[in-house]
């Protein structure tokens, strides 16, 4: 049955609410509170009895068939929402906002809450390691701005993007954003790819929130950043029914501050998941990560996308490092203290945004005991940095809240005794309970003289007096009992005293309830006024932690602290990439990195798996490392401070079109050219391997001569084109290395080690070998490679380019004049193959 041709007029009234309110969230699944469960129905509870795999059964709703529906207990309704919103659905929650004893007719209800991946405050369904955001994007035509928050902790920012659609995916991705807000007008095929690929939740809004949480963008005077947050406000507090009173002031984040990273260089450098198998072990924060506290595991990813370029705030974090190193002990003191610290940041966020229980406060409670012992280790280490310890608010939790509290904060026992002076005489009174029978059967039969006389209570009559039926004669009159219940043996009488008693005690319980509540809520709020300062000592928290974190890991793998230059120079000595090492058991080959500041390109030749790509790597991650405030591995590092790094190496995985792999390289190849300055480093693995040999090699050749000459960027070219090694006596900024291997006994030995000069031989054979091919077809491929090489010794001879060109030079004029034209920086690699076709025919015609 479908929802939408349903006649209204049929419906029973609270089906016809229903409708009503769903006609509102179309693009939710609702789910629907009647009495002690959620209720799906029409299509809602097709999907979702899908999903869940619930029961689909229908539910009389004044119509001729029942309508479909399936419903999940309100109690454990949060594991089922957070299973649909995982998996990319929206949920809307109805609740009966009446208390159905009290209303007048229908109960109303309405929706309280939206739920979506974006904006999930509930600490066990988050990823504790990593941000939650959602995102706005505004297209201003020449350039994107994107705002993002993360509700769980409060945190919002802005910035803007150049107006290209790579870049914008790009940065969507980086920041693992969960759900985009965008305006009807936003050009939607750009995002669809995040939809599709990513499974990231697309909305359209096209309203401003105006007039409210103005303190997140005071003092902010770019009217375009204000625009962008009320859009996402509007869509958070009006669309979502959130309460943001927790979120910070906007930063406006200067991309320009930080080393630049594209998503290719992310993925390729495997520095929060492997490529292959998209874990977190093996990746370099899985190295990097020793945090103790959630807070510091989100920090500590924040500093690895976030390399930074500003020598002197780096030389600060080595600082802090180097003098952790040196005091190890209280940096053992204080990593027992951050053990301590719970997820304050996202526990602040549940302040507003979420329902903070009882043990959630004891969570605050307990991380804010430990901040006058990490005030003195600060201090002692000498730190410049000022962290408030709550005094007032820890002894306020530590006096308030009960050690031992239910999850819901509608039970009772939340408050210590001695907090409220009224909750303990409830309390008394309720004890007073089970004293009471013992204590007043005691007075009765002193004042009635019936010895067997007992009180009793039960749950339809309440306190009783119960009196055989041989005494009954002996019930004085005065007594004014009532008679209300007769068993074979006795009679049970109630008396007034009785009633009035137990009046109170029932009483008591309710009452105390209710009062524990209220004065759970006080106590909430006065969380909520110090909730900034809260949210900055998080934070001063996590970067303590990152920064023990990153000590620990540079005592563990030997790491030194790099001297940062000016100048163009990289000099590493007995460097290695630390995830291999610990990969290859300590095995790791070290090897030096050196480029003065005339040489700009390494053209790095060597057999198929001799190590070419991971020494590349290497000196990648060694920049990450220094420049997030790492120490590095290697025995001595100078390095310069880069601007961006663009990787092209290993399996292209295409983010973003669909297009082919070759296509991909030289997309991400345009990339390195156009973006990057000669403050930049380049890593280009076997560019050029993925189309026609002579085609690629061209390529590869006017990709490095215009990288090295024009772009002067510090590059790195791994290739298997030997050809191209002869072009350092040209470019004297192209120095040659390769990676030794040794040919023992037909079979290679490979050495990692990086030396001067190129080779000239691949050994591809003998890893094929090592793969196991049938020695077969080995012997075969032998056979073909050396005619190939008789072949190409020939040509090479007739067609080196060099010498091609000096030969012109002398002799021939047509040639000459042909050669002057070619300018080879502007050349495309078709042009280039039929100028070279060119130079052949006016050879050939000369000769004649
Ligand atoms: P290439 O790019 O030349 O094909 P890779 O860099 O992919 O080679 O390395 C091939 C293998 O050799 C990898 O398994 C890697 O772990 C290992 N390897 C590379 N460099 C070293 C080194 N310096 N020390 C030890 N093992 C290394």
């Amino acid at each position: 049955m479908i929802r939408s041709e349903v006649n209204r007029n049929e419906l029973s009234p609270m089906m016809l609410q229903y409708m009503e309110i769903k006609d509102k969230y179309l693009d939710t699944l609702l789910f629907y509170r009647i009495g002690d469960f959620y209720e799906l129905f029409f299509e809602d509870s097709e999907i979702a009895s899908r999903e869940l795999e619930l029961t689909l059964t229908g539910k009389n709703a004044g119509l001729k068939e029942r309508v479909p529906m399936c419903g999940v207990p309100h109690h454990s309704a949060k594991s089922y929402i957070e299973k649909l919103v995982e998996k990319g659905y929206k949920v809307a929650i109805v609740e009966q906002v009446e208390d159905p004893k009290t209303a007048k007719g229908m109960v109303k209800r309405e929706v309280v809450e939206v739920v979506t991946k974006g904006t999930m405050v509930d600490l066990e369904f988050l990823n504790d390691k990593d941000f939650n955001y959602i995102a706005s994007l505004e297209d201003l035509q020449y350039t994107y701005l994107i705002t993002y928050i993360d509700i769980s902790t409060g945190e919002v920012n802005s910035c803007y993007i150049n107006h290209e659609e790579n870049e914008l995916v790009n940065e969507l991705l980086n920041l693992n954003v969960k759900e985009v807000v965008i305006t009807n007008d936003f050009p939607l095929e750009v995002l669809n790819v995040l939809k599709n690929n990513y499974n990231i939740n697309i909305s359209i809004e096209d309203n401003v929130l105006d007039n409210m949480y103005q303190s997140i963008y005071e003092d902010v005077e770019d009217e375009r950043i204000i625009y962008g947050i009320k859009h996402l406000l509007y869509y958070l507090h009006i669309v979502q029914l959130k309460d943001l009173s927790h979120l910070s002031h906007v930063n406006i984040v200067k991309k320009d501050k930080y080393l630049e990273m594209d998503v290719h260089t992310i993925r390729n450098l495997e520095l929060i998941e492997t490529l292959r198998l998209k874990e977190r072990k093996f990746s370099l924060i899985w190295l990097l990560d020793k945090t103790k506290t959630a807070m510091g595991a989100r920090m500590l990813k924040y500093y690895l996308m976030n390399p930074l370029k500003d020598i002197k705030e780096i030389n600060q974090r080595y600082d802090y490092i180097d003098s952790l190193n040196k005091n190890f002990m209280l940096r053992d003191e204080l990593m027992a203290d951050l053990y301590e610290v719970y997820d304050l940041e996202r526990l602040c966020g549940k302040v507003t945004c979420g329902s903070l229980n009882a043990r959630d406060v004891l969570q605050i409670k307990n991380s804010l005991k430990v901040l006058p012992d990490v005030t003195r280790i600060i201090e002692e280490l000498g730190y410049k940095l000022k962290l408030n310890d709550h005094t007032e608010l820890y002894n306020l939790l530590e006096e308030a809240i009960y050690e031992e509290p239910p999850i819901t904060v509608k039970e009772g026992y939340l408050i210590k005794d001695g907090y409220n002076k009224e909750l303990d005489e409830l309390k008394e009174i309720r004890k007073g309970g089970k004293n009471f029978i013992s204590s007043i059967e005691e007075q009765l039969k002193q004042e009635t003289g019936i010895n067997n006389l007992k009180v009793g209570y039960n749950k339809v009559f309440g306190y009783y007096i119960e009196i055989t039926k041989g005494q009954i004669a002996n019930v004085p009159e005065n007594l004014n009992w009532e008679r209300r219940q007769t068993l074979t043996n006795a009679e049970r009488y109630i008396s007034p005293e009785l009633k009035e008693k137990e009046a109170l005690i029932l009483n008591a319980e309710e009452k105390i309830i209710e009062l524990e509540y209220n004065l759970f809520t006080e106590i909430r709020e006065r969380i909520k006024k110090e909730i900034f300062k809260l949210k900055e000592t998080a934070r001063i928290l996590a970067e303590l932690d990152v920064l023990c974190s990153l000590s620990i890991v540079s005592e563990e793998h030997h790491l030194v602290r790099p001297t940062l230059t000016e100048k163009r120079i990289i000099d590493i000595e007995n460097g290695s990439h630390p995830v291999v090492e610990v990969v290859s058991n300590n095995q790791y080959i070290k090897n030096d990195i050196k480029m003065d500041e005339n040489t700009n390109t390494l053209l790095i030749t060597g057999p198929n798996m001799s190590g070419k790509s991971t020494y590349m790597r290497q000196l990648a991650v060694t920049v990450i490392m220094a420049q997030m405030g790492s120490f590095v591995p290697a025995d001595k590092a100078v390095l310069p401070i880069f601007d961006k790094i663009f990787t092209r190496i290993g399996a292209s995985d295409d983010l973003v079109s669909g297009e082919s792999t070759f296509m991909v390289e030289m997309i991400e190849a345009k990339n390195a050219l156009v973006g990057s300055t000669d403050k930049s480093l380049v890593l280009f693995d076997e560019l050029g391997r993925g189309t026609a040999t002579f085609d690629g090699m061209s390529l590869a050749r006017a990709i490095l001569e215009y990288i090295s000459e024009k772009v002067k960027c510090k590059t790195l070219f791994s290739t298997h084109y030997h050809e191209l090694t002869d072009l350092d006596k040209r470019i004297p900024t192209i120095k040659n290395v390769h990676v030794e291997a040794r040919e023992e006994d037909g079979n290679v030995v490979f050495l990692h080690k990086i030396m001067d000069g190129a080779v000239d031989k691949s050994y591809g054979i003998h890893v094929a070998k090592l793969a196991g091919l049938p020695d077969e077809v080995l012997q075969n491929a032998r056979a073909i490679l050396n005619v190939y090489e008789d072949n190409s010794k020939k040509k090479r001879n007739e067609m080196h380019i060099e010498q091609i060109s000096m030969d012109f030079d002398t002799k021939k004029d047509e040639l000459k004049e042909f050669i002057e034209q070619i300018d080879p920086l502007n050349t495309t690699p078709i042009e280039a193959i039929n100028l070279l076709y060119k130079i052949k025919e006016i050879e050939k015609k000369e000769k004649m």
